[in-house]
């Protein structure tokens, strides 16, 4: 019986052709890309046709610590950061994946998740093959051995018209680097250029390290193909675009264009928005740093109050969800941050933060904050309320731990001891979108673009969730 496929992981990605030395350069930007994946690094890399490749656990630079790099030789490589809670931190979990087949030497790196990963590999299974990873990855690769057609493309096709879900893919052959989104464009691949040799990554902060030239997204549904000869790109499938409106709230840097669009400029745009809905009577705004700066900044200014630095976060700790048992997370909030209390002291403050999932960071903060000498705390969340865990690359709890599927809006201020609670609406939030109709809101209404076996409805959380509510405690 097969062990359950892992879902719950954030990823990075990047590829390189035409480089001297690409595997430097991925390096590079992985190490830009840090941020989507903190628990393993991967490099792959092709040189006359001969694949290598070298994994490890934890950050790039403590994975490539050992001069790795230096023998990942080859004008063509590609990269992959990771980050899962689920299973075992293994290192056969991390990527990219190198293959030998008939078609050569490939390597593959995947950012988001494949839903129908466990139906396909107890049907791959009964027919013999043999996986050595819990990944969901790795049954691309295994779909791709089997494609029977005559190019390396049309196989890669067959083998992705099987599988349902967020993919955005690095794919390194002998002759090319490939880059691949699903239908949905759930995540993000970007193309750029520097010097003849071309880029691939999920963000452009990757390329702006290398100081390479921004070209373009990857289409939803499309395939791009590097190679001596340029860019080829086909369009594989039709394209449906739901991307992942969290990417632009938390996930990716603020210095990246994400989706075509200053991820740094929407934060900005929902803190206003934000202000609009759900204005307060205070001394000061303050960010939870460094994720919600743009919108405490955006919040601040629509008010017309100062924007304070009152949080300070320290740089050198991990993401508190790195940290995969709740003890050790509620300890980690006030390793992570601290006030300022010469800001705070006797003030009325506004804190604004991008979202707010299980709200234990949110209530340690607010503790922390009344402890720093703060009046009145006024809590603002720059995104609605999360209610669905995300099934297609962003790491959710269950849908029982995220607070606001459990509690109301006055269950949840009173949780986190705050004067006031606003969220922004959805209206709000689709407001601030250039085209809303392409994105992915799952999280926060339930409705999932890409139906899977097992996927959470209404009724059967409903049942689910009876008699689970976090304890609401009111003592001050
Ligand atoms: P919580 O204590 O679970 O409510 O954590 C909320 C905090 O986690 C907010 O400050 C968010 O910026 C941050 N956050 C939101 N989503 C994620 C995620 N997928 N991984 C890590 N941190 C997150």
């Amino acid at each position: 019986m097969i062990e359950a496929i892992h879902w719950r992981e954030e990823c990075g990605v990047v590829g390189v052709f035409g480089a001297p030395q690409a595997a430097e350069w991925v390096y590079s930007g992985l190490y830009a890309l840090q941020h989507r994946g903190q628990e393993s690094a991967g490099i792959a890399s092709m040189d006359g046709g001969r694949l290598l490749d070298y994994k490890n656990l934890g950050l790039v630079s403590d994975a490539f610590r050992g001069g790795q790099l230096d023998r990942l030789t080859g004008p063509s490589a590609i990269g992959h950061v990771r980050y899962s809670t689920t299973g075992r931190n293994t290192l056969e979990n991390a990527q990219p994946i190198s293959v030998s087949t008939r078609l050569g030497g490939v390597a593959l790196a995947h950012n988001g998740n494949i839903v129908n990963a466990q139906e396909l590999r107890r049907e791959m299974e009964a027919r013999g093959s043999i996986f050595q990873s819990t990944s969901d990855s790795e049954i691309i690769l295994h779909a791709l051995a089997r494609a029977q057609d005559a190019t390396f493309e049309k196989c890669l096709a067959e083998a992705l018209s099987q599988v349902a879900g967020a993919y955005s893919l690095v794919v390194l052959t002998s002759e090319a680097v490939y880059g691949i989104r699903d239908p949905h464009g759930f995540r993000p691949l970007v193309l750029g250029e520097k010097d003849g040799a071309h880029v691939l990554a999920s963000e452009t902060c990757a390329l702006d390290i290398l100081g390479a030239t921004y070209i373009r997204e990857i289409e939803p549904g499309e395939m791009v193909r590097l190679d001596a000869s340029g860019i080829t790109s086909w369009q594989l499938f039709p394209p449906s675009p739901r991307k992942c409106v969290f990417e632009l709230i938390y996930f990716s840097r603020p210095d990246s264009i994400v989706f075509g669009e200053s991820v740094h400029q929407v934060r900005r745009a929902l803190g206003e928005r934000l202000a609009d809905e759900h204005p307060a009577e205070a001394d000061l705004v303050i960010s939870v740093p460094d994720s919600s700066n743009a919108a405490a900044q955006g919040y601040a200014s629509r008010l017309g109050l100062p924007y304070e630095l009152g949080l300070i976060r320290n740089h050198y700790v991990g993401r508190t969800f790195i940290n995969p048992s709740q003890a050790v997370r509620e300890q980690g909030v006030r390793v992570k941050f601290n006030v300022v209390r010469s800001i705070l002291e006797g003030r009325r403050v506004v804190v604004v933060d991008d979202s707010i999932v299980r709200g234990t960071t949110s209530r340690k903060l607010v503790k922390l904050l009344r402890r720093g000498g703060a009046k009145e705390v006024h809590f603002r969340v720059s995104s609605p309320p999360i209610e669905w865990p995300c099934f297609y690359g962003i790491d959710t709890p269950e849908r029982r731990d995220l607070i606001a599927s459990t509690h109301n809006l006055e269950e949840i201020g009173t949780y986190l001891r705050v004067d006031s609670l606003g969220y922004l609406s959805m209206e709000g939030l689709q407001l601030v979108q250039r085209q809303p109709a392409t994105f992915c809101y799952a999280c926060f209404g339930g409705k999932y673009p890409v139906p899977f076996k097992g996927m959470p409805t209404k009724l059967s959380m409903e049942n689910d969730l009876e008699g689970e509510k976090h304890p609401v405690d009111s003592t001050p």
